[in-house]
């Protein structure tokens, strides 16, 4: 496997000219932060997941996670990892600064977390879900809460975890049965969570696990679930570690992929989910978040961040495939090219060089999609006058479940084209390509599958204010569409996104009119919809980058230059997919195109 090298220059490059950073660093709270500033962070980051994370990525999946003496123990090496990127304070960094964390913009967060993810997504992951658990404890847990555990799982010295799938509840957590029952001043947790994400390991002193339950005379469905703090190890007053508490890990699954991500069965107050009647048998000490019943929505706020942080996940692993792919198509010789009268390296090959264009372009469009959405809820947070922040806010949440399924998706296609690169040396473990297919995998699972991002988007996203943010994002491409037609170098770009959008501002109306006529229409065609507007966009972003990097080109001709033409591979290669898509979506009312269920 090759290492892993940060595309520091891209990074800055979106965060600038696509995320606008500029703009955010000006607002209220950011005062501290500028393109400098996070240029050099990113740097060191860039020397940290390169040269202490990347290296364990191997033994991480070769060797992974395991139960010893009722304890899981992580990989061998990552503890060590862990506490150089405490030390270093990397957990703090988009962290309110109240309770010692630096304050930075959400988009600089996620810039640091794809390299995390990229050098090593099983080590990712617990920053990544402690980082959702702090997000929600900020905004929705009390004073006392949030003095006793915010500072300590800011620090990195408790990890965080999110607690939600049961066997029985998993994109429908309406089904959950974690029962809480109020004992005092605090609430006994009885029931078992599957699938908790570094659910259990010996890196830190403690682990804050978020679980959703319901308490005892909740309402049926979503309106009665509530959400707890339920630490591995009580808390004193001082906030000093006490006994354990009633919460253990039973089992680590064994999966395809992220063999360094322990992914464990936690029991809660040793019963079996039902409850239990028994004195001794309790169930664990849990504390309310907010007020009861109203977990899963402030369970949406570490889901929001989390899925956001999937989708760049999908980016990292894309753009770790890709290095990899790269280095292996230079050295691998094989075959004349046309034209040439020796054998070459691979990459002489143009079928290499464009599945090597495919994977860089998805990656880079992934990429400027994941960074545009974070810095949108940079500024719906932050901004200092109401319109911007709102505006923020809708595109953000309007981006969310296209930035995690559309990035996923596209990762699977790149990790699967880097093993294709490799021929069968990519399907022998042995050169890596392998493991990065298998790790991207869950990310089109967890966090919620493709299909609930698609439900979420077309449900709640467009249908729901009906198309007025889709419609203003359309109305933003245009522009770009017009600033495209001066440039005579970019006029196959305009040429092609105008196509891209046209078919997504009709299909738009052609869903608005048809909807409500068919109860079943938006579920059976919202696939194709989130795919297809997720295709216009990332070639929407790329279609800004080309414009930045034609007026920028003479100052750095390789890199700007390399912008263009990915963009241009972009327009050619990729933008026609939106029509097959939003085609495909308006044979949605056919009902002849489905099998019924025998047929199956
Ligand atoms: C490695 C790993 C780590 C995980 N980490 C965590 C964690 O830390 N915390 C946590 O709480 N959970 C975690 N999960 C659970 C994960 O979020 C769920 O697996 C995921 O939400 C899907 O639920 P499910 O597995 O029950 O699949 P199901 O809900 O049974 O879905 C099966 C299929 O049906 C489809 N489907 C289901 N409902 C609908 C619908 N309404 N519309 C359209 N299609 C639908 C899905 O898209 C999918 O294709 C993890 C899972 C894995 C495998």
């Amino acid at each position: 496997m090759t290492g892993y090298t940060a595309p520091v220059k891209e990074m800055n490059f979106v965060l600038e000219h696509i995320a606008g950073l500029n703009q955010v660093c000006a607002q209220p709270g950011f005062e501290e932060c500028s393109p400098e500033l996070v240029a050099s962070i990113l740097e060191e980051a860039a020397r940290f997941a390169g040269g202490i994370l990347a290296p364990l990525n191997t033994v991480g999946d070769l060797i992974g996670s395991r139960i010893v003496n009722d304890q899981v123990r992580e990989t061998s090496g990552f503890a060590e990892a862990y506490q150089q990127f405490t030390d270093g304070g990397w957990t703090a960094l988009a962290c309110n600064p109240e309770f010692g964390g630096m304050g930075l913009p959400e988009c600089v967060g996620i810039a640091a977390m794809e390299m995390w993810s990229a050098a090593n997504v099983s080590f990712g992951l617990c920053p990544l879900l402690g980082q959702g658990a702090i997000e929600a404890l900020q905004s929705h847990a009390s004073d006392d809460l949030r003095n006793l555990y915010l500072g300590k799982m800011i620090s990195g010295q408790w990890t965080g975890t999110m607690n939600l799938t049961e066997a029985q509840a998993g994109s429908d957590l309406a089904a959950i049965k974690t029962r809480a029952t109020r004992d005092g001043d605090c609430y006994r947790i009885q029931g078992s969570k599957i699938f908790i994400t570094w659910g259990d390991h010996q890196m830190t002193e403690n682990i804050i696990h978020l679980v959703l339950a319901r308490i005892k005379g909740a309402p049926d469905g979503v309106r009665g679930i509530s959400l707890f703090i339920v630490p591995k190890y009580l808390v004193a007053a001082d906030g000093s570690v006490a006994g354990h508490n009633d919460v253990y890990a039973l089992s680590v699954e064994h999966k395809i992929g992220i063999h360094g991500s322990p992914t464990c069965v936690m029991n809660f107050g040793g019963s079996n989910g039902e409850g239990s009647d028994n004195e001794k048998d309790k169930g664990a000490i849990g504390y309310l978040v907010g007020d009861e019943n109203m977990g899963l929505s402030y369970m949406f706020t570490m889901m929001n961040h989390a899925r956001l942080n999937v989708g760049v996940q999908g980016v990292a692993l894309s753009d770790r495939a890709y290095q990899q792919a790269v280095g292996y198509a230079r050295v691998r010789i094989q075959g004349n090219p046309p034209g040439a009268s020796t054998s070459s390296a691979i990459i002489e090959h143009p079928d290499v060089r464009r599945m090597l264009m495919l994977m860089r372009s998805l990656t880079e469009g992934s990429r400027a999609l994941c960074y545009l959405t974070a810095a949108n809820f940079d500024l719906g947070r932050h901004a200092d006058d109401k319109v911007t922040r709102q505006a923020g806010s809708l595109r953000g949440e309007l981006l969310t479940p296209i930035a995690k399924a559309w990035s996923t998706e596209a990762s699977q296609e790149v990790t699967s084209l880097g093993v294709q690169v490799h021929g069968g040396m990519g399907y022998i473990e042995e050169t890596g390509a392998a493991q990065f297919m298998r790790d991207a995998r869950i990310t089109t699972i967890y966090e919620g599958t493709t299909g609930i991002q698609a439900n979420d988007f077309i449900g709640r996203k467009v249908l729901r204010d009906r198309g007025t943010e889709l419609n203003r994002l359309i109305a933003e491409v245009r522009e770009t569409q017009v600033s495209l037609s001066s440039l005579a170098n970019l006029k196959s770009v305009e040429v092609s996104l105008g196509k891209s959008v046209d078919a997504l501002e009709e299909v738009t109306h052609w869903l608005l009119d048809h909807h409500s006529d068919n109860p079943v229409l938006a579920a059976t065609v919202a696939f194709n919809f989130l795919m297809g507007a997720g295709t216009c966009i990332a070639g929407w972003l790329l279609a800004k980058s080309a414009l930045i990097a034609e007026e920028k080109r003479d100052q750095d001709p390789a890199f700007y230059g390399a912008k263009i033409t990915t963009c241009q591979f972009y327009a050619a290669h990729l933008l026609p997919r939106t029509h097959a898509y939003l085609e495909a979506m308006k044979t949605g009312e056919d009902k002849d195109l489905m099998l019924l269920d025998d047929q199956f």
